[in-house]
């Protein structure tokens, strides 16, 4: 960072179904704000609604009527929260930008350590939750992803450390010169590389109501976690088949040499079954996998934009 210039800090936070926070944590983000030192930085806010059903645009309509600092990007519908953190990246003008979610589960107060972080020079200051109170089955089943995660895939993932953090200027351009459809940014954060630190907060439960995430969205993020960082499961699938080829091809010999000395005997019913089972779901999964990269290169190719905004108050030029 430039020690002597004045810096902008953009606060970005998605937000999809806040109506019961987003007043809470407005005023709490606010004040955190306020509290910079004016001559160090000026911030500006950019909420970004994720076609949210309730009444979020609105309550973002009437802090931004309030606060010219205060942005917002309306999409048409709900894109995801990717979509959401990207079109913040891309509508931030800031030299660098926290990520933040509206659910209070991110302590605003946080982002003057961040800052003092980035004073330091680092380029990304990634915000690590620890697993305090969490429930027991949850936390496992994230650790044992993570560690699934990390073994398959090239970029090194942190259990507990999410899309809260700061990026520089530099990061924000790295991270937008990825131009994939099917975005996976906790992968592309960690894959952009540059100097990254973490810091660490204790957890807190979501205050009002229940995670956006559903299990069937969590598996959703956990499958592209894995898939849209390489084509490890692909070549898995090879090994796989390669080894029940070879297991097959033993079994037909050692039948075949049977078949030699003690003519054909009763078939084997129970063999042939088994068999066509395993050979059947294995090449299922196999397929399957397949398919997932295969739709993947379908929405890249389509190049589709990855969100429509319906109504903003920033210019782009
Ligand atoms: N979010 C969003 N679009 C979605 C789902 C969530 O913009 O489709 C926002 C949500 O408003 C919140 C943040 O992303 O600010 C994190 O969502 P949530 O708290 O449900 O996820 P979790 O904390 O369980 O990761
Ligand atoms: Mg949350």
């Amino acid at each position: 960072m430039d020690e002597k210039k004045k810096q902008k800090l953009s606060m970005i936070v998605p937000c999809y179904n806040e109506e019961k926070v987003l007043r809470l944590f407005h005023g709490a983000l606010i004040k955190q704000l306020h509290q910079l030192k004016p001559e160090k930085y000026d911030y500006e806010l950019i909420f970004i609604n994720d076609g949210s059903r309730d009444k979020t645009l609105n309550l973002i309509l009437e802090f931004a009527a309030k606060n010219d600092r205060i942005k917002y990007i309306s999409f048409s519908r709900n894109f995801g929260k990717e979509a959401a953190m990207l079109a913040g990246l891309e509508h931030a003008s800031g030299d660098c930008a926290i990520i933040m979610d509206a659910d209070l589960q991110h302590p605003p107060s946080m982002i003057h350590q961040m800052l003092d972080k980035y004073e330091e020079g680092y380029d990304q200051v990634i915000a690590k939750r620890d697993r305090k109170g969490e429930p027991k089955k949850a936390a496992f089943l994230a650790r044992t992803y993570y560690r699934l995660v990390n073994k398959m895939v090239d970029v090194r993932m942190v259990d507990g450390a999410g899309d809260f953090r700061l990026l520089s200027r530099e990061t924000i351009e790295a991270v937008l010169s990825l131009k994939e459809t099917n975005r996976f940014s906790k992968g592309i954060f960690s894959w952009v590389g540059f100097n990254q630190t973490y810091i660490e907060y204790a957890n807190r439960q979501r205050t009002f109501d229940e995670s956006r995430w559903s299990f069937k969205r969590l598996l959703r993020y956990g499958v592209d976690g894995i898939v849209s960082f390489n084509v490890q499961p692909l070549r898995m699938c090879v090994y796989l088949g390669g080894v029940l080829l070879g297991i097959s091809m033993l079994y037909l010999i050692y039948l075949f040499v049977r078949i030699l000395i003690y003519g054909i005997d009763v078939p084997g019913y129970f063999t042939t079954i088994t068999l066509i089972a395993v050979l059947g779901g294995v090449q299922l999964i196999s397929l399957g996998i397949i398919g997932e990269y295969v739709g993947r290169i379908y929405a890249e190719v389509k190049k589709r934009p990855i969100y429509i905004v319906a109504k903003t108050n920033i210019k782009k030029d």
